[in-house]
């Protein structure tokens, strides 16, 4: 396909492996056997049967009539959130556990920042009877408590980083510390379509599964494909097979934060600079020297400072179009969601669908929005925003 990845593990110029020299016979052992294992029968077969009983794929393709009447033009929702723990991402970490089985690991690590990572490892973990190490900051571990339960009850340890801004970045280091100890047992599952070749292609074949489903589940190409942006999972498998198919308008919706114009935004394309972060090449947000710049957004699973090598790509090669919008117009389009169609969304996903007030619509137009997760987890925020 046009838009995969090359022999190297770029993207035109962006992607790579820019690891430490004793971290590289791990990723060399995925990358020389993850496509193989993939597409063999047995793991297609063992992989489809869990997504099917386990998670409950195919998720539906729901038309939103109150929605679509609302703006004039036909939206449908793909209820990723109706997956078992409520978002796209035991999509992944159920395919990188069957992964680790087949390369004879018997260990997982991961890192997560708001804990949804976590759990979907976690979760996964228990399932196949797999030893699950989480690293999560030392102020995340108190911003996300009922994350940290849930993993605990699922088994896993929950190991807590303390150095730096005691945050996601700190738990990436420590994690990477910990695959670099513990090359030969290990399998390190990263969340997002993000990291070192081959984890960015490795998760989008993972979620490919939402847009061909969305193909099989719709009647003609849809006009519009609308996904939240973090670090760029749920999006480019809602994209990835509509890549090719260059009718189909492909939107991407980072979080704006308080607004770009402030320093208070994670709107990685509208504001970052080619850079290398979590050893690939892409757009971050950075300093004229190069120093990360926080990231803020309401939405803990956007707060990313980065953004995946394929949407860097997809974003110079003008394939996706990027936009952003604020905290405050995602509460907003939450609120919408509740009272036009009884679906609490997760402020992430609150983000794509915000984006539907910036469109101007004609009566033809077929949208699908990637519904990436529920909102419970999202409860206080909401309750405080007086929704
Ligand atoms: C983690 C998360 C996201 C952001 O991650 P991506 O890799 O960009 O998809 C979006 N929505 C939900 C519900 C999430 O849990």
């Amino acid at each position: 396909m046009k838009y995969d990845v090359n022999e190297q593990g770029f993207y035109g110029e962006f992607g790579g492996a820019f690891i430490p020299e004793m971290l590289y016979p791990n990723i060399q052992e995925l990358k020389s056997s993850y496509r193989e294992i993939l597409s063999e029968d047995a793991f297609k077969e063992e992989l489809e049967s869990l997504l099917k009983d386990y998670v409950g794929r195919p998720t539906p393709l729901y038309y939103a009539s109150r929605l679509s009447t609302h703006y004039g033009a036909d939206i449908y929702l793909k209820r990723e959130d109706l997956c078992h723990t409520g978002a796209h991402k035991i999509n992944n970490t159920l395919g990188q556990v069957l992964l680790a089985q087949r390369l004879n690991k018997t260990r997982i690590i991961a890192e997560t920042g708001a804990g949804q990572h976590g759990v979907a490892t976690a979760t996964a973990c228990a399932l196949m009877g797999l030893e699950c190490i989480v690293y999560m900051g030392a102020k995340d571990i108190e911003r996300q408590a009922p994350n940290v339960s849930r993993m605990k009850m699922l088994g896993a340890e929950v190991c807590a980083v303390h150095s730096g801004s005691k945050t996601l970045k700190d738990a990436t280091n420590e994690a990477i510390r910990d695959w670099i100890n513990n090359p030969d047992d290990t399998h390190y599952i990263i969340g997002s379509a993000v990291g070192p070749d081959p984890y960015p292609d490795l998760v989008t074949q993972l979620q490919a599964i939402i847009s061909k489903e969305i193909k099989e589940q719709m009647e003609g190409l849809p006009t519009h494909v609308i996904a939240c942006v973090g670090g760029g999972s749920n999006a480019i498998g809602a994209f990835y097979n509509f890549l090719e198919d260059e009718s189909v308008n492909l939107i991407g919706v980072e979080a704006g934060g308080m607004g770009v114009q402030t320093d208070k935004s994670a709107a990685t394309l509208a504001l970052g600079t080619k850079g290398v972060l979590h050893a690939s090449m892409s757009y971050l947000m950075q300093t004229s020297d190069g120093q990360v710049v926080e990231p803020h957004s309401i939405s803990a699973g956007l707060d990313y400072p980065g953004i995946g090598p394929l949407h860097a790509y997809l974003h110079d090669c003008s394939r996706v179009t990027y936009k952003n919008v604020t905290d405050e117009e995602a509460l907003e389009a939450a609120n919408r969601l509740m009272k036009l169609e009884g679906i609490i969304p997760a402020l992430e996903t609150a983000h794509a669908l915000a984006y539907l007030e910036k469109m101007n619509f004609t009566t033809t137009d077929k949208i699908v929005i990637n519904l990436s997760g529920r909102g419970d987890k999202d409860m206080n925020t909401y309750i405080n925003a007086n929704i």
